[in-house]
């Protein structure tokens, strides 16, 4: 089928037929306005900045009039930028009574008052040397506007500025040639709306670019190393730190190939736990100071990292599953280090307390029962009746080392806490099993710590039928000792301590209940921390170095039963273990 719609030629040589009764003089005037409108139209299309877009304008302009100079005055927020562009040398006078009237000339447009002296100090020039023409300035000393031009400047129906023209003769601007200057302008508008649009796309990528760099710069520098994977938990990116940590580099790492698979078959041992913590993280889980030794287990102070990660969401908050993960990886090998220096200084000095302290027990027990017999026959002898019951100076030396054992007795207790820390760290902790009756381990321990505690009343609730457990005794015996003399430290005004023990399903769970001064919740997690005090301050100085529950921990742990604590509704604290039953 042939096409009813046929192209215009653009050169031809035959007089065209003139359907809509133009004559052929018209159609060729016709004809060549829109090649000069086109012609317009790619220059303004080409400029790349705006002084390219001045020079398209001027060039067209100049077609069309003579004229002395055409500014540009953009709005852009709150602010004006006015461009001059003169074709020749401007008078003073004539340059500032140009910027009055296009100051006036835009209040009509609407837009806030424009200062016209501020707008004089900020006007850019730009005068090409190519397009001014050669007058001398004795030519161009006219310091009158004979006539003038406004055209607002509008893209999209939306006023961007005002075009204005300025010649010193009279009558310049010919009104039958206002359809072609709009249209000129309306160009105009939109190449400059292009620059700018440009110009501000420009400006930030330059600024993300510099941001860009800068955080490159920032974790480039972080001693600390940082990785950061994709949604699938393959690394996207790796500062120089984590770089370091790993042995490798970013290129070593496939950017499409999740941590996890590449662990299968790396050489870094720990690879596998730094994936499962990645993917932790992208399951939506924040992972916080998980310890990972990432040197030979076997070297005395392994390289020991400390690693932490958290989800990364997008900023639109869109999606809920995680775009990726970040982590950091910290060097804590030195930290370490002095751990263990402490921990070996207090297991050799506790070591060696032990033996001065055992020997002051045995001596110290030995004067006791030497003087406890001299007084016993002194007091029975006839002379202590004639003395008339006047105490011996023997007993003052007696009371004196009832002391000194009870002090003994107490640093005992605390060399014993240092030498099970010891045992803690280094995982040493030995438990001996034997069968027993937990009630009986309880109603030892609470008929014990009732004789010293005389403002405390101790209650003893068993509320099962059997009770066995195979256990460590002593060192259970140990766990409900710290926690009833705790019970009793800590309640400083006295009141009700009630030991409770229940069965629950295939475990024992004791609890002891005080109405002392209660613990913050905030330091629930930290309580069974070693050296941890709640209660430290100067103004509540209770004795203690804060192992009695850590080692309590433990203790409980190696048995395969728990440990906690709640707050009392009223007041006070309860503390629970679990023990597990023996079947
Ligand atoms: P300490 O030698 O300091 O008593 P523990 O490990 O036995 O060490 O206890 C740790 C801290 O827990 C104590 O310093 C104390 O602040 C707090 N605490 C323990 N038991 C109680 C309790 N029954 N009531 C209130 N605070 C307690």
């Amino acid at each position: 089928m042939e096409s009813s719609v046929q192209s215009m030629p653009l050169t031809t040589d035959i007089a065209p037929r003139s359907p809509n009764g133009y004559s052929p003089e018209r159609l060729l005037a016709l004809r060549h306005e829109m090649e000069h409108l086109n012609t317009i139209g790619k220059r303004f299309v080409a400029a790349f900045d705006r002084f390219q877009v001045h020079r398209a304008l001027l060039a067209a302009l100049q077609e069309i009039y003579s004229f002395s100079a055409c500014c540009i005055l953009l709005k852009g927020g709150d602010t004006f930028d006015l461009f001059v562009i003169p074709r020749y040398p401007l008078d003073a006078t004539f340059l500032g009574s140009m910027i009055e009237r296009i100051a006036s000339a835009a209040s009509a447009l609407n837009f806030p008052s424009l200062d016209a002296e501020q707008l004089a100090h900020t006007a850019y020039y730009d005068a090409p040397d190519d397009l001014a023409q050669n007058r001398s300035l004795e030519e161009s000393a006219e310091t009158q506007i004979g006539s003038c031009l406004h055209i607002p400047l509008t893209v999209e129906n939306k006023i961007i500025g005002l075009l204005s023209l300025f010649d010193e003769k009279e009558n310049a601007f010919d009104r039958d040639l206002l359809q072609v200057t709009t249209m000129i302008a309306d160009y105009a508008a939109v190449a400059l709306e292009n620059v700018r649009l440009r110009e501000r796309e420009n400006a930030l990528w330059r600024q993300a670019e510099l941001e860009r760099m800068r955080l490159q710069l920032i974790l480039g520098s972080m001693a600390e190393g940082l990785l950061i994977t994709d949604a699938r938990g393959a690394i996207t990116s790796l500062n120089k730190s984590a770089e370091q940590l790993l042995g490798q580099t970013q290129a070593d790492f496939r950017p499409d190939i999740a941590l996890r698979l590449l662990a299968k078959s790396s050489s870094i041992h720990w690879l596998p736990r730094l994936a499962e913590i990645i993917d932790q993280a992208l399951i939506g889980k924040t992972v916080k100071y998980q310890e990972l030794i990432a040197g030979h287990p076997e070297e005395r102070v392994p390289l020991t990292l400390s690693i932490s990660a958290a989800p990364l969401h997008d900023a639109s908050g869109m999606h809920t599953r995680p775009v990726g993960v970040v982590a950091v990886l910290n060097d804590i090998t030195s930290s370490k280090q002095v751990e263990r220096l402490k921990d070996e200084f207090v297991s050799v000095v506790s070591h060696e307390l032990r033996t001065p302290l055992t020997a002051i027990k045995g001596y110290t027990q030995h004067l006791v029962r030497r003087i406890e017999r001299r007084l016993r026959k002194i007091r029975s002898s006839p002379q202590f009746a004639t003395d008339h019951g006047n105490e011996p100076p023997e007993s003052y030396d007696l009371r004196n080392l009832y002391i000194i054992q009870s002090q003994t007795d107490h640093l005992e207790r605390l060399v014993n806490d240092l030498l099970d820390l010891s045992q803690v760290q280094w995982g040493k902790l030995e438990l001996h099993l034997e069968s027993f009756f937990l009630a009986d381990l309880l109603a030892e321990n609470v008929h014990s710590v009732q004789a010293s505690a005389e403002q405390h009343h101790i209650q003893l609730d068993i509320n099962t039928q059997t009770t066995k457990v195979r256990a460590d005794k002593a060192r259970i015996a140990q766990v409900v000792g710290n926690i009833l003399d705790n019970a009793v430290k800590y309640s400083p005004y006295g009141g009700q301590i009630t030991v409770c023990l229940q069965r629950q399903e295939a475990f024992y769970l004791v609890s002891v209940s005080d109405q002392g001064l209660g613990v913050n919740p905030e330091h629930f997690d930290h309580i069974f921390e070693r050296f941890y005090r709640v209660h430290n301050t100067a103004s509540q100085p209770y004795s203690g170095i804060g192992l009695g529950l850590y080692v309590a921990k433990a203790i409980i742990d190696g048995h395969g039963g728990q440990i906690w604590l709640t707050n009392n509704p009223g007041q006070g604290t309860t503390f629970y273990f679990t023990l597990p039953a023996e079947l």
